[in-house]
């Protein structure tokens, strides 16, 4: 199909033969060209990755249980059940990995397996003789059964190094230095509710409320190079990225650049995605942060924002061993104190700030007043109704 001289004014479009050539060869390459389909089109159906037993009865589930902690029993009205065993993972999982899960998962779960958004590894099987040998066949290989229930589920974490092109830090890393140290409390259920940690590896994007979350936290303006700042930035993007206007276009050396007013900035890093030269990682700038006490669910009491309980932590690998210490400290005092089904912040709530501080031995310092202009409005977070 190319378009007529007499089409192109009236908007037809016709069959027409090609004048040259040329036009000949491309109208045949594009009729016998199928155009690709995009390949990122959102989430993937999950039916048929799905197992044959919990498509079979979806939906129409009648109750369910936990044996022990890793392990969830389903009961299907049809009478079908079926058991999950859930492992947790290294986080960053090369090949040779990922197919020792796959042979698992062909050994007893008729090849089907999944992972969760915290990067645990879940098994289904029909039958409770082959939870047993599941169990010991994935702590022989190094992942540990557990995460269900009132345990620490593993923490739930953004791409870092691997995937993105900002992190400050390595998001996996402190994932995986962290659960080493708090493996007793995956295997085991001994939280007075559950505990869901989240971490985040620059301080704007990814990460979400947590029990307890580990942030990325910049504590310096952003460093320009203004060598490459002509060349590599969109300017006028940059400028409009920031969210108090603290960035102006300026000529340094002769060159178009930005120049930044360090008096307004507020250390976001939101300048330097779209502007690499604008550089706000290093050792003296990017620190960690922990808040706790957020949580997403409606379950029992209203969604609320996490709240900042630690700065300024040095971003210390391969162990980060100050978060570690401070993490500790918080869960360990919940355990000890919490009442039975009291979530992180909830029990916060109900021995106050003060205490909560005395408690964990955590110094409170003019930084931790919550005095966002926004809070006001996460008064009205639930989705509960009050009559
Ligand atoms: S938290 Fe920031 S750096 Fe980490 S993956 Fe998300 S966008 Fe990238
Ligand atoms: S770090 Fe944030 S506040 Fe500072 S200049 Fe960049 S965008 Fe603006």
């Amino acid at each position: 199909m190319v378009r007529t001289q007499e089409g192109e004014g009236s908007g037809q479009i016709e069959n027409a033969i090609p004048a040259t050539h040329r036009e000949h060869e491309v109208q045949k390459m594009n009729n016998a060209v199928t155009p690709r389909r995009p390949d990122e089109h959102g989430v993937p159906d999950p039916f048929p990755y799905m197992h044959p037993t919990l498509r079979a009865n979806y939906g129409n589930w009648d109750w369910h249980e936990r044996p022990r902690p890793g392990v969830l029993h389903h009961v299907a009205k049809s009478g079908d059940e079926i058991w999950t065993v859930r492992a947790g993972t290294q986080r960053q999982m090369d090949v040779g990995t990922i197919r020792k899960l796959c042979e698992l998962a062909d050994e007893f779960a008729d090849g089907f397996m999944r992972f969760t958004t915290r990067s645990n590894a879940e098994f289904m099987v029909t039958s409770l003789d082959k939870t047993g040998p599941l169990i010991e066949k994935l702590n022989a290989a190094g992942f540990p059964v557990g995460g269900t229930g009132n345990s620490l589920s593993m923490i739930s974490h953004t791409q870092g190094w691997l995937h993105c092109d900002i992190p400050g830090t390595d998001a996996s890393g402190v994932v995986k230095s962290l659960m080493d140290e708090l493996l007793h409390e995956f295997t085991h259920e001994e939280m007075p509710n559950r505990v869901r940690m989240t971490t985040s590896c620059c301080q704007i994007n990814c990460g979400g409320q947590g029990d307890i979350a580990i942030n990325v936290q910049y504590v310096k303006p952003p460093k320009i190079n203004h060598d490459l700042v002509a060349n590599v930035c969109e300017r006028p993007a940059v400028v409009a990225r920031c969210p108090v206007a603290a960035i102006r276009p300026a000529m340094v050396n002769g060159k178009p650049s930005l120049e930044v007013d360090e008096k307004k900035c507020i250390c976001c890093g939101a300048c330097y995605p779209p502007c690499p030269p604008m550089q706000i990682n290093g050792p003296d700038s990017t620190k960690l942060a922990i808040w706790v006490g957020g949580k997403h669910s409606n379950a029992r009491s209203k969604p609320t924002f996490h709240k900042l309980v630690a700065a300024n932590l040095p971003n210390n690998p391969p162990r980060w061993p100050e978060v570690a210490d401070i993490v500790k400290r918080i869960l360990y005092a919940y355990k000890e104190d919490g009442r039975a089904w009291e979530r992180l912040g909830e029990w916060i709530e109900r021995i106050g700030w003060p205490r909560f501080f005395e408690m964990t031995d955590l110094a409170f310092t003019k930084h931790q007043i919550d005095d966002w202009r926004g809070a006001r409005t996460s008064l009205n977070a639930s989705a509960h109704l009050h009559f």
